[in-house]
């Protein structure tokens, strides 16, 4: 197995836990190896570090997977950090669906499963992962005794690895239109062309949040996607929901979920642009009871920072002016790049803006099934706020 050492200068960053090894921070190297081998890695005075799958093609060189030296690396490996997971995911409480692999927070960097009742949805987005699908396919099929397994691979950022972007069974081939079950409310999920795997499971923790503050409410949901949270509106007892999404996919499922839960009458859904008839209707002097607004991320760049800022300024400055004085603002941000403490901000100047006092209710983050690693910082991404707008 090749070698590498860590150069002097790299920062303790890696040697405090953190999986990722930069091309920068690697010296010397002994031995041979292919693009996504297992390598280990030293410090630069030669004590074992760890080892991890190298890509020479990629900025992230080395990712860690394991800190024993003595662990051997084959499909067992893979076996066991899958079951791990899982029994973790029980442990707290999960029981039909779950992110059941979120990368680095479960030692699995770049691998992302999400199991949805009988059915699990794989991203292998770094090549040295993506060498093991076989293992990953035998371990979940073991484990599990699945329904169908299927590969959403169309991702750009497989691109920067040199991987192409691809989606396919990895099982036998299955109906890959299904329906899950969360909080009581069933959803229909198609898991070949939903948006990334189909299904966002981040927000079920925070779904839930809502149950006290939409009764008897007037709600609108702007990028309501497929309509979770418009369905948990109705589901807590709002007695019009109005849900918002620029795809005409997403919107046809939601009136489908709309139909599936009984709530056809009470949920409504129009295929929009939500930055246009936000700003339009804040002109017509609309109001609400309560306001959501769950945008995409709005930035994967740092250079685009600000810009995503100024978006989410402008998105809540308008759900703001659109709430009734002493209704609720729901709102979130799944950009990876601004922080919580910059969202909060961000959130505090629209407010400034809207000439409206915010009171808290609810400040937390992605649902425990995405744990957030404290030596990992990227692993905390989404920000889930509610506040009452006075
Ligand atoms: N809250 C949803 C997820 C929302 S994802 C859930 O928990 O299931 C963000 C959504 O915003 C996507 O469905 C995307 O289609 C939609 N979107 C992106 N740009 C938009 C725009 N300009 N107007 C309305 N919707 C938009």
């Amino acid at each position: 197995m090749a070698k590498f050492f860590l150069r002097k200068k790299a920062g303790d960053r890696v040697i405090n836990g953190h999986p990722w090894i930069f091309g920068n921070e690697l010296g010397d190297s002994e031995g041979a190896f292919e693009a996504g081998d297992i390598v280990d890695v030293y410090s630069y005075n030669g004590s074992f570090v760890g080892k991890g799958y190298i890509n020479p093609a990629s900025q992230i060189r080395i990712r860690l997977i394991s800190r024993d030296k003595n662990e051997v690396i084959d499909d067992r490996f893979f076996f066991n950090r899958i079951k791990e997971a899982w029994q973790y995911r029980q442990s707290i409480g999960y029981v039909e669906n779950c992110r059941l692999i979120f990368g680095e927070a479960d030692g699995l960097p770049a691998l992302i499963i999400d199991k949805f009742n009988d059915y699990f949805v794989i991203q292998t987005l770094a090549l040295g992962i993506d060498k093991w699908k076989p293992a990953i396919v035998s371990a979940l099929t073991e484990i599990f005794s699945p329904k169908g397994i299927y590969e959403r691979n169309d991702v750009p950022v497989r691109e920067l690895e040199g991987m192409p972007q691809q989606k396919g069974y990895l099982s036998a081939p299955f109906d890959t239109n299904i329906i899950l079950n969360e909080n009581g409310l069933k959803f229909h999920v198609d898991i070949v062309n939903g948006q990334k795997t189909g299904y966002f499971l981040d927000q079920q923790d925070n779904r839930r949040a809502i149950q006290h503050i939409v009764k008897g409410a007037d709600v609108l949901e702007a990028f309501c996607y497929t309509g979770t949270f418009s369905m948990h509106a109705a589901h807590y007892g709002a007695t019009k929901v109005l849900g918002l999404d620029i795809s005409e996919n997403a919107v046809a499922t939601a009136r489908r979920n709309a139909e599936l839960n009984g709530f056809q009458d009470i949920c409504k859904f129009e295929a929009v642009n939500a930055f246009d008839v936000l700003k339009q209707w804040v002109k017509d002097g609309k109001r609400y009871d309560v306001v959501m607004l769950d945008p995409p991320a709005f930035t994967k760049s740092r250079e685009n920072i600000q810009k995503a800022i100024t978006g989410y300024k402008e998105i809540n400055l308008r759900g703001m002016k659109l709430t009734k004085p002493g209704g609720f603002l729901v709102t979130a941000s799944c950009t990876n790049l601004v922080p919580p403490d910059m969202f909060l901000k961000t959130i505090e100047m629209a407010a400034k803006d809207a000439k409206r006092k915010i009171r808290q209710v609810t400040w937390q983050t992605q649902a425990s099934d995405h744990p957030i690693l404290w030596h990992v910082p990227t692993t905390q991404y989404l920000k889930f706020l509610i506040v009452q707008v006075l």
